[in-house]
């Protein structure tokens, strides 16, 4: 009898994903029935059944930094396969993801998401010295974060890292050296379009850069272009993302993506 219930619950931790973790809701403080409804009126004060959030195991701080996904992303690339990438001559070496020809893009649609990289500047001048560390992620393949070397080369303000390229500068220059690890944490919003396909809101987005905030909500203006604005143009609710490859060769590894319901 003991066995098979350990069986059982052994078949059902793993369904459920996270039930084996030890000591997870050990404790219970269960809530009340007789408080008051908080304004608008759908739940009241620590309702007793309210639902409850669900369950990501976050990124473990003692694993190596290649394996810090939390449990409900998409790990785009961790150290080895381009899976979920389109065909492309992007090389991986080490563990490493370097930019080459071409873009490199996703083979699954997105839109609404949180994302992360890790990316890192060629540690010399690679090419023109106005093209250091250039590279960008590019949401919905249309709106581009820049990626750039800001700490060797001082670009225009709305072309520098972090930067939504040729619009938004970011807050602060929170770059790194070159040759060194950087982080992105991305709430990207995609845009929404109405029937006749009417921008009804711009897409936005808030950055954390190196773990410092550049990017606040900020509205994002339009497509990406290079001296040229462009105008919203209706499209799908999800579309593949892209990594820009512009003869530069980042670096990159530890990319994963969360789909974020609204
Ligand atoms: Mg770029």
């Amino acid at each position: 009898m003991k066995k098979w219930t350990l069986v059982l619950a052994t078949l059902l931790g793993g369904m459920i994903g996270y039930a084996q973790e030890e000591g997870f809701h050990q404790y219970e403080l269960p809530g009340y029935t007789d408080t008051p409804l908080l304004p608008g009126g759908e739940f009241r004060v620590h309702q007793k059944d309210r639902p409850l959030p669900q369950r990501v195991i976050p990124p473990d701080l003692n694993a190596a930094a290649e394996s810090s996904a939390p449990s409900d992303a998409t790990v785009l690339f961790d150290d080895k396969n381009l899976d979920h990438f389109q065909p492309t001559s992007w090389p991986v070496k080490e563990g490493v993801l370097i930019a080459d020809k071409g873009n490199l893009l996703t083979k699954s649609a997105y839109g609404d998401c949180q994302f992360h990289v890790d990316w890192r500047s060629p540690n010399s001048a690679q090419g023109s010295p106005s093209n250091m560390g250039n590279s960008g992620i590019l949401f919905m393949g249309l709106y581009e974060l820049q990626i750039y070397d800001s700490f060797s080369s001082k670009i225009y303000a709305d072309g520098s890292a972090a930067a939504i390229y040729g619009q938004i500068p970011p807050l602060v220059n929170a770059c790194r050296k070159p040759g060194e690890w950087q982080t992105y944490d991305v709430i990207f919003m995609a845009p929404k379009f109405d029937k006749d396909g009417k921008l009804l809101e711009a897409a936005r987005i808030t950055v954390l850069h190196n773990g410092v905030l550049v990017q606040n909500n900020t509205k994002i203006l339009g497509p990406m272009a290079y001296k040229a604005t462009y105008p919203y143009k209706a499209h799908a609710a999800k579309l593949p993302l892209m990594i820009q490859g512009h003869n530069s060769p980042v670096e990159f590894r530890n990319i994963w993506i969360r789909e974020l319901d609204r």
